[in-house]
């Protein structure tokens, strides 16, 4: 026998895949925290192709530490330049929030550096907040750094991304909270990340933001979030992906709005917690157009950007001026 033959069991598998594309069709989606610079052209056409029309790139921790100022401001530099055209070049319109990520802020004497050159780069144009800021480990030095980013934060008027740490997230979440009212944030400025059934209610009852993030394997499965916005309605809740080098899905947005859609959840409340609040939320930068997700669309990919383009030697352009979608 042939080893392309087709068992039946593999046609009953492929019956029961599930058809997430076909339950999203015409929908659009706004990932809040993804780290494009992490993944590939293959997952911007994939997020193209699923219906993400925008998103916002947080400034992170690489995987391995900076050793010196240049590689934060270079770093800093990519996400406001080339992230955001090569985003272009697949129809999708790209925002970054910026600041000292929580592991790094634990090394003070590059921590100092980074504060002084902050300013430089949230004034920019589309970083719409400062972020992802707060604790990893919970030390001095996070709440240093924290408390400072934050002030940065109120006087250019820019909302606030906070990345919970993974241990000890109660404690971590309650005291980011804390230390935001302390300096006189407005809830409705500070967005919560990486929130789970142990944090939400908490977050939402004192008014801030509630970010989730999807995580394959681990954490927040989307069946979890399914049922988080069935107990805890659609108000100030966001979904993102926080795909970054390590296991993570940047289609995770859209597959878990059409496991709401299969779950029965209202398309008005789906549509709130995949793009609508997260648009509201981060749209107080004044940094953000929605006209510019549609004119984004207009794909040329001979198009450079510093003499660089997407393209490698002896491929074809896509120039898409009119469609919605990259096909
Ligand atoms: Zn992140």
């Amino acid at each position: 026998m042939c080893c392309h033959q087709i068992s039946e069991e593999d046609l009953q598998n492929r019956e029961r895949m599930p058809l997430y594309m076909d339950l999203i069709q015409g929908m659009q989606f706004f990932d809040p925290h993804v780290h494009m610079t992490s993944r590939t052209t293959d997952d911007y056409q994939a997020m193209a192709d699923a219906g993400v029309v925008a998103l916002i790139e947080p400034a992170f921790w690489l995987g391995q530490p900076r050793t010196g100022i240049d590689t934060f401001r270079d770093y800093y530099s990519s996400l406001i330049g080339w992230e955001r055209f090569r985003s272009s070049q697949f129809g999708i319109k790209h925002y970054c929030t910026i600041g000292l990520n929580s592991r790094e802020a634990n090394n003070e004497a590059l921590a100092e550096q980074v504060m002084e050159i902050l300013p430089l780069f949230i004034y920019k144009e589309g970083v719409v907040g400062v972020g992802e800021i707060g604790f990893d480990d919970q030390t001095a030095a996070e709440e240093k750094y924290y408390r400072l980013q934050l002030e940065l934060a109120k006087e250019a008027g820019l909302p606030v991304q906070i990345h919970t740490p993974h241990r000890d997230k109660k404690r971590g979440t309650t005291r980011s909270m804390d230390i935001a009212l302390e300096h006189g944030l407005d809830p409705a400025m500070v967005i919560v990340d990486h929130n789970n059934e142990e944090t939400v209610k908490e977050v939402l009852d004192r008014g801030f933001w509630a970010a989730f993030t999807i995580y394959p394997f681990t954490k927040m499965g989307n069946e979890r979030m399914v049922e988080l916005v069935r107990q805890y309605g659609p108000e100030r809740i966001m979904v993102n992906s926080a795909a970054d080098w390590g296991i993570s899905d940047p289609l995770a947005v859209p597959k878990t709005a059409a496991l709401m859609v299969q779950r029965g959840i209202a398309k008005e409340d789906i549509h709130k917690v995949v793009y609508q609040n997260a648009l509201d939320a981060f749209a107080q930068s004044g940094q953000i157009d929605v006209a510019d997700f549609t004119t984004v669309k207009a794909i040329d990919q001979s198009q450079r950007f510093e003499g660089n383009t997407v393209l490698r030697g002896g491929q074809a352009p896509r120039v898409d001026k009119d469609s919605v979608f990259i096909r």
